[in-house]
């Protein structure tokens, strides 16, 4: 089949019912046709009818768009939203057209070395006067990183990623393999620590294979289906050395994307960490020490949508004595993360990051808790904009620090 054909085919299963268009975050911010699902799927259809040109309108309709995949969701005629937006993006895609920050985040997420490098640069950054007097001469503006910046926590947690649990496991329950992401092995040590030793206390012995690489969302939603693919490939085969009975995910937007790796048997093993407890049957409950205070949980749009588990985290984190769970209303729509989203498109991004603060501080949380580092640094960002000293950890985080051992 032609490359537009697929297009064609994917487009022509919409029937232009709207029913998507009240869960179309960008069609609520802006009550604009051209910026809601069915919009976008009229334009790639004259575009690949060859009806419209490539024009810098049609494009950016097309990029405004958050890939929340809120509106594939509800489709009853169910449109592969994401896989047309990601087929015409991979049409006209221009490499020399990728922004500096995104270039600069897909060399660190593709190699290992210059991960590490921006581990200890970072490191070096936040524990020396540096950061604060970069920030006071505005050099992050100047050299362009400045959205970037502001996404960095005032101090990043980068304990020594830990490849085992502590713990002697009585009774082994089974085997499973740890996808820690590159954002993950950059920011987010602690979480990587928490899900090791949450794990080992419910059973399981953690694998962390070294190979491991980016899952290539970056790539595949900037069109660069190629580059994807090799990182599928090589964390298919990163992940292969080991019997395992499940590939756990700590991050749901790289979770998202393992999911729809096209080598089934890996995809078919990729499950969000809770949602894994879960549906293990594991019970922490005695091994918890009790939480007084309400705790707020925002649930990722790829954990909702793409990845289907958003129940996981809610009955994990019931297992903590008295504690008080707090969601997000229904009628709040994606934090505006969405990748590299928050970089490129940071106006929308900060008018969606302000409903879902306003409603989520609301009930006065003690932490607010997430299941994405994408989203968790957003709202962390948007948080400290405000003045506001509000923890945002992932759910596994705080089972780990209410382990009593
Ligand atoms: S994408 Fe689905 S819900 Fe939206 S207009 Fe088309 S058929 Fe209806
Ligand atoms: S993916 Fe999200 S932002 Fe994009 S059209 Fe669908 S609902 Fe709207």
């Amino acid at each position: 089949m032609q490359k537009n054909e697929i297009l064609l085919a994917d487009a022509d299963i919409c029937v232009k019912c709207g029913l998507c268009l009240p869960h179309c975050p960008t069609y609520s911010k802006t009550q604009n046709e051209n910026e809601s699902p069915r919009g976008r799927i009229a334009l790639i259809q004259a575009w690949a009818g060859d009806h419209l040109d490539t024009s810098e309108k049609l494009l950016e309709h097309i990029d405004n768009c958050l890939l929340c995949r809120s509106c594939e969701r509800v489709c009853p005629a169910l449109v592969p939203y994401g896989r047309l937006i990601d087929n015409f993006r991979a049409q006209v895609y221009l490499p020399s057209e990728v922004s500096s920050s995104l270039s600069l985040l897909k060399k660190i997420a593709h190699n290992k070395k210059l991960n590490r490098l921006a581990e200890s640069g970072l490191r070096f950054y936040q524990s020396t006067p540096l950061q604060k007097t970069a920030r006071l001469l505005k050099l992050p503006k100047l050299l362009g990183l400045d959205k970037l910046d502001r996404l960095l926590p005032e101090s990043v947690y980068l304990e020594a990623v830990s490849t085992g649990g502590n713990r002697v496991i009585q009774e082994v329950k089974g085997n499973v393999g740890l996808f820690i992401g590159c954002m993950g092995s950059l920011l987010d040590h602690e979480t990587v620590n928490a899900a090791i030793r949450v794990l080992t206390a419910a059973g399981f012995n953690v694998h962390v294979p070294e190979r491991q690489t980016c899952c290539g969302a970056l790539d595949l939603h900037d069109g660069d289906i190629a580059t994807a693919e090799d990182l599928a490939s090589a964390n298919c085969s990163a992940f292969a050395d080991q019997p395992l009975d499940a590939i756990v995910t700590i991050a749901s937007g790289c979770g998202s994307q393992l999911k729809e790796y096209e080598q089934t048997e890996f995809a078919g093993k990729v499950v969000d960490i809770s949602q894994f407890l879960i549906e293990s049957s594991v019970d922490l409950s005695e091994q918890l020490a009790p939480l007084t205070g309400s705790v707020c949980l925002h649930t990722p749009c790829s954990l909702k949508n793409v990845m289907r588990e958003e129940k996981g985290a809610l009955k994990l984190l019931q297992q903590i004595p008295g504690i008080t769970i707090t969601a997000l209303p229904e009628t709040i729509q994606c934090c505006g993360s969405a990748g590299t989203y928050m970089v490129e498109h940071p106006l929308m991004a900060a008018a969606l990051l302000n409903d879902v603060l306003n409603a989520a501080l609301e009930s006065q949380p003690a932490y607010l808790l997430s299941s994405n580092i994408g989203c968790a640094l957003h709202i962390a960002a948007g948080l400290r904009g405000r003045g506001i000293a509000l923890e945002v950890i992932h759910p596994v985080v705080l089972i780990a620090r209410q382990l009593k051992q």
